[in-house]
């Protein structure tokens, strides 16, 4: 492991040209160097399949850095460090002279033959790239060699392993980081510190004193342009697959006995190995999948997800998925965790809610109702922090016990902007730290837990498809699928937990 905190490496992205490295890539990178993150020895090389010169390259890193973050003085500095070559992916020439120019970089910025290759592209070209990066000796340094790759990691669990097989012929597990950006929120890194610094909740964080845990994940956005890929995905492979149960790990795993990337993954996987397997009827009672419709809410007329472009008329794609998913192990035996997330909601938001399960014995009314349960409420995104909800007696209001809610809130504590999901990752890699990536045990396992549901939901059309309106919560499935616990979805739209 490379612990350095200024470590010097060469950055090849592929896909320089893309939406992905102009959106998030460039940047962090550059924010990265504001905050003394970057060695001076630092050196990136563009790689895309347009022709572009070096000075209009690094205009391109000009322009996308300052829609980010801004005008500086110091971009003139920052982007001579960049370099661009036009490629062509199964052309052996393009990496033979690619191989060239970083050698030369490499020597005059004395990188110590560290390479990362960071694959901003789609990912049918990802194994193709390996393999060359392989034979034509671009992996063949003195340094370090790391392989950064996005989602999707596959279609399925057999599309997963392919390629999996194909990258593994030239860079070992470790060489190999899977990004999961979600790993690099400020709030999904706190869940860990939440739960393992603090005494009044890692006692309480079992099956004796949770009730239920609700994680929610919803956007305003549609499918955009992205619908020919979307169409492929849908809800469950997009955002289950990955995000929404590596947030589920952290919130399951029993403590590591370090905070080492091999420990905390190896606790990560036994929460994969625990969760229980859903086939035929078990998918239909503990799953809900959903379609955004048309809305015309205050007369602005939005479309249904079947009306979106490159979007099937009678699409089975799922744009909204609910489940319950059970843990089964000691700690968590009986307490439902349940997941929601979806297109075209009501509100973008991504919260846990942890409810806690009731006192004994209520002492105290309530407007005349039960007693609030105490809840832990962790905002990710796109407010950061921690609510606790707690019960109280209001002043001079004796036998009455009122929700309060205790709050510590990211975005209004903290005035520096905390780092982006990206910088934190690119940092981490350059450093050695594979924690907040998926490690290939993570990423089978849950294809293998999702792949049994989407069989089922492929095998048959959704004949109530579109079933919820844009713009709202979802189906009313959903609601349905924890009362019959019952329980209820928190609000997160409202925020309103009373
Ligand atoms: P994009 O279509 O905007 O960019 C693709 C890049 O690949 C361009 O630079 C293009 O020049 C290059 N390219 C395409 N074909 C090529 C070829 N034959 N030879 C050489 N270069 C070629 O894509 P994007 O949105 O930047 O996404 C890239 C990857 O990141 C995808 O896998 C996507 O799923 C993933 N991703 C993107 C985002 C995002 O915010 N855009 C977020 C998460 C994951």
């Amino acid at each position: 492991m490379n612990n350095s905190e200024n470590p010097t490496a060469l950055i090849m992205i592929f896909g320089a040209t893309g939406d992905l490295a102009k959106r998030k890539l460039f940047p962090s990178l550059y924010r990265l160097f504001k905050r003394g993150k970057l060695s001076e020895r630092y050196c990136i090389i563009g790689v895309a399949r347009r022709e572009l010169t070096n000075s209009a390259f690094q205009e391109s890193v000009r322009q996308s850095i300052e829609e980010a973050e801004g005008h500086h003085d110091d971009l003139n500095e920052f982007i001579t460090h960049f370099y661009y070559h036009s490629h062509d992916v199964t052309d052996s020439s393009s990496y033979l002279a690619l191989k060239t120019l970083a050698n030369d970089l490499d020597t005059h910025y004395q990188l110590e033959g560290n390479r990362i290759f960071y694959l901003a592209m789609a990912p049918e070209f990802f194994g193709t790239i390996a393999d060359h990066l392989k034979s034509d000796g671009l992996t063949d340094v003195d340094g370090f060699k790391r392989l950064v790759i996005e989602k999707p990691f596959g279609h399925d669990l057999p599309s997963a392993i392919e390629l999996n097989n194909r990258l593994r012929q030239a860079f070992a597990e470790e060489e190999v980081y899977r990004i999961d950006h979600y790993l690099g929120k400020e709030m999904v890194q706190n869940i860990e510190v939440i739960r393992f610094a603090n005494a009044i909740f890692e006692p309480l964080w079992n099956n004796r004193y949770i009730s239920n845990i609700q994680v929610t994940s919803s956007e305003v956005l549609g499918v955009e342009e992205r619908g020919r890929y979307y169409e492929n995905s849908g809800a469950l492979r997009d955002m289950v697959q990955n995000h929404m149960l590596q947030m589920v790990a952290l919130l399951a795993m029993e403590p590591p006995i370090k905070l080492t990337d091999e420990e905390i993954r190896s606790e990560k996987v036994k929460v994969f190995r625990a969760l229980k397997s859903l086939e035929g009827e078990a998918v239909k009672e503990n799953f809900v999948r959903g379609q955004y419709g048309p809305s015309n809410k205050n007369n602005e007329p939005i479309n249904g997800y079947r009306q979106e472009p490159m979007v099937k008329a009678d699409s089975n794609t799922e744009t909204f998925v609910a489940g319950k998913l059970i843990i089964d192990n000691f700690r968590w035996a009986g307490v439902p965790i349940f997941i929601r997330t979806g297109k075209k909601m009501a509100t973008k938001s991504t919260k846990i809610v942890v409810q806690f399960k009731d006192i004994p014995m209520n002492l105290y009314y309530q407007h005349e109702k039960t007693l609030n349960p105490n809840l832990l409420v962790i905002h990710i995104q796109p407010d950061e922090g921690i609510s606790l909800y707690l019960n109280a007696q209001k002043s001079g209001d004796t036998m009455n016990a009122t929700p309060v809610k205790l709050n510590f809130s990211n975005n209004s504590v903290d005035h520096m902007n905390t780092p982006e999901a990206y910088e934190r990752l690119l940092y981490d890699c350059m450093r050695g730290d594979a924690t907040n990536f998926a490690h290939w045990d993570e990423v089978a396992l849950s294809w293998s837990f999702v792949d049994k549901i989407s069989q089922v939901w492929e095998n048959q059309q959704a004949e109530q498809f579109p079933n919820y309106e844009a713009g709202t919560m979802g189906p009313k499935a959903a609601d349905e699928l924890l009362e019959k616990d019952g329980f209820h979805w928190w609000p997160v739209e409202s925020g309103d937990y009373r």
